[in-house]
């Protein structure tokens, strides 16, 4: 088996469509693959029509943007039902208040002479995606500002950028606890990369407390010393590890397939969800 659990379509800031996706997957020799769009459910649909089609287990996710003392932690959540109300409000409100915020940085850039507008980043947009720096990044990339999204986020976008607004997102123990009544199962994403290197093992303990599953250990943006550190809070507090691509077709280096997770734990994510099913070949 080839389990990839962590990849992102055009209904959030991948490249490809949810089919074009699932086909890639499918190339690329993986036997299960989960759908995670930030903060929406959107690409579902297409997704799961395309895996039938093609013959590969679909997992159906989210990667939800969660916000703690002004550092942004995201969230990974395994087959929530997307109808629970509180859920899909959360979505929402995250989904809405990103729109306002492109608004601020477009503003913050046009006041410094940097030549983009917001039709011009709607138009890197597919219908119903939500929106984020990426697209923001290809629209810059399409007027000739800079070369690439990568030199876009490396110049203009980081976190750290006079031009960086944030967006309304909930704190991670919030979101564990909806992804659960949802009957998800909540994963933390890449949780030791650089720009999330604020969370303590404290604060895994925290979040394990309040009923997180697992940790994604094996992921491009950790060093060997974060794998390890990860590994080791999982045994501690019995939590599930998991080993992704975050792949997001061309907007990122990150190939499918390139980390994976192990069969027996893919199986104890199954085993606690309660939202949706997994689609089988
Ligand atoms: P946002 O959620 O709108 O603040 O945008 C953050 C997203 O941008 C992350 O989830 C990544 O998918 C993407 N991102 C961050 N850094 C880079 C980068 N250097 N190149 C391409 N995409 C990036
Ligand atoms: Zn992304
Ligand atoms: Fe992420
Ligand atoms: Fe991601």
């Amino acid at each position: 088996m080839k389990i990839d659990l962590h990849a992102h379509s055009t209904a959030s800031d991948g490249t490809e469509s949810p089919a074009e996706l699932v086909a890639a997957a499918t190339a690329a020799g993986l036997t299960t693959l989960a759908i995670t769009d930030h903060d929406t459910t959107a690409g579902w649909g297409e997704a799961v029509e395309a895996a039938i089609r093609e013959g590969i287990e679909l997992v159906r996710g989210i990667e939800i943007s969660c916000s703690r003392n002004y550092r942004s932690i995201h969230l990974l959540g395994y087959l929530p039902d997307p109808d629970d109300p509180r859920l899909a409000i959360e979505l929402a409100r995250a989904r809405d208040s990103r729109v306002n915020r492109m608004d601020r940085m477009i503003r913050r850039m046009a006041d410094d002479g940097i030549p983009v507008t917001v039709e011009e980043v709607r138009a890197q947009l597919a219908p119903g995606a939500t929106l984020g720096r990426p697209h923001l990044a290809d629209a810059l990339v399409a007027n000739g500002v800079v070369p690439t999204r990568d030199e876009a986020f490396r110049d203009l976008l980081h976190d750290g950028s006079k031009y960086y607004v944030g967006h309304y997102a909930p704190d991670p123990v919030a979101a564990i606890k909806l992804v659960r009544s949802a009957g998800g199962v909540p994963v933390l994403a890449h949780p030791f990369a650089m720009r999330t290197a604020t969370i303590s093992d404290d604060m895994v303990e925290e979040l394990a407390d309040a009923g997180l599953a697992g940790l994604e250990a094996h992921h491009r943006d950790h060093e060997p010393a974060d794998v390890e550190r990860a590994v080791h809070l999982a045994e501690r507090h019995d939590l599930v590890v998991t080993g992704s691509s975050d792949y997001h077709g061309t907007g990122k280096l990150n190939r499918l397939g390139e980390f994976t997770t192990d069969p027996r734990e893919w199986s104890r994510i199954v085993e606690q969800s309660h939202g949706v099913k997994v689609i089988k070949p």
